[in-house]
Parts: C-alpha cells; sequence; structure tokens
C-alpha cells in the first residue's frame, strides 16, 4: 500500500512538471492533460494514504488529538488507556490542552505537569 501511495504521488509530479513543460513550450493542449492528470494522480496518492488501515506502530504510538474539553464546574479530562503491553495512558488535561504519557495504567491520581491543577484524587470510582 505504501509503495502503491508512493508511486501515484511521484507519477503525479512527473505527470505536473511535464505538464508545465509542455505548455510552457510544446503544446498547451498536451501540457494541460497532462497537469491535470499529474494533479488527479496526485490527488488519488494523498488519499490513499488516509484510507490506509492504521498499523500496528501507528495505534501503539496513537494519542488522543490536543483539544481542550469544556470546563464542567470540575476540571475535565481524558484518560486512554492501551489494551497491549507496553500499558501506556495518555492523559487529556481539559483545562490547558496538554496530554502527558505516563506508563501503565491509570494512576490512582494525576496533577497536570503543564498547568499543575489536580485532574483527579484518589479514591476514583472506576
Ligand atoms: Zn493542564
Amino acid at each position: 500500500m505504501k509503495n502503491k501511495r508512493e508511486n501515484f504521488l511521484i507519477s503525479g509530479m512527473f505527470l505536473i512538471v511535464l505538464g508545465a513543460v509542455f505548455s510552457l513550450g510544446l503544446d498547451i493542449m498536451m501540457g494541460s492533460i497532462m497537469g491535470l492528470s499529474g494533479i488527479i494522480c496526485f490527488l488519488l496518492g494523498m488519499s490513499i494514504s488516509s484510507e490506509l488501515e492504521m498499523s500496528p506502530e501507528a495505534i501503539a504510538g496513537w494519542q488522543p488529538s490536543m483539544e481542550q474539553l469544556p470546563d464542567a464546574g470540575r476540571f475535565m479530562f481524558r484518560v486512554d488507556v492501551t489494551l497491549d503491553d507496553p500499558i501506556k495512558s495518555s492523559i487529556l488535561c481539559g483545562p490547558c490542552g496538554h496530554i502527558e504519557l505516563v506508563d501503565g495504567g491509570k494512576p490512582s491520581e494525576y496533577d497536570c505537569v503543564k498547568c499543575g491543577r489536580r485532574l483527579w484524587d484518589a479514591p476514583e470510582e472506576e
């Protein structure tokens, strides 16, 4: 899949360059056709990448996107714990949007390393 994507991107680039050369000097019709197909190839190559299934490495390295959670009276946070070894938890701090990766499962209590807010205390219902 990766090679296929690269082929699309390379041939896309190639056709765009060829198209530009053609339309500058030789044949504007030829050039625009080649340029257009180059752009289509390029877009195909780009879209393939987004349709790729997540590789194991990508899943292992996955973490939630940086986002700030709404303030609902108490500090919001989100904890995602990986299912496979090595177990890691990613903690999204709602107030500042910082994401911290810690080894192991969800800690019993946690202070955001960036803004210093205590996100939760032990004991936690779970
Ligand atoms: Zn924070």
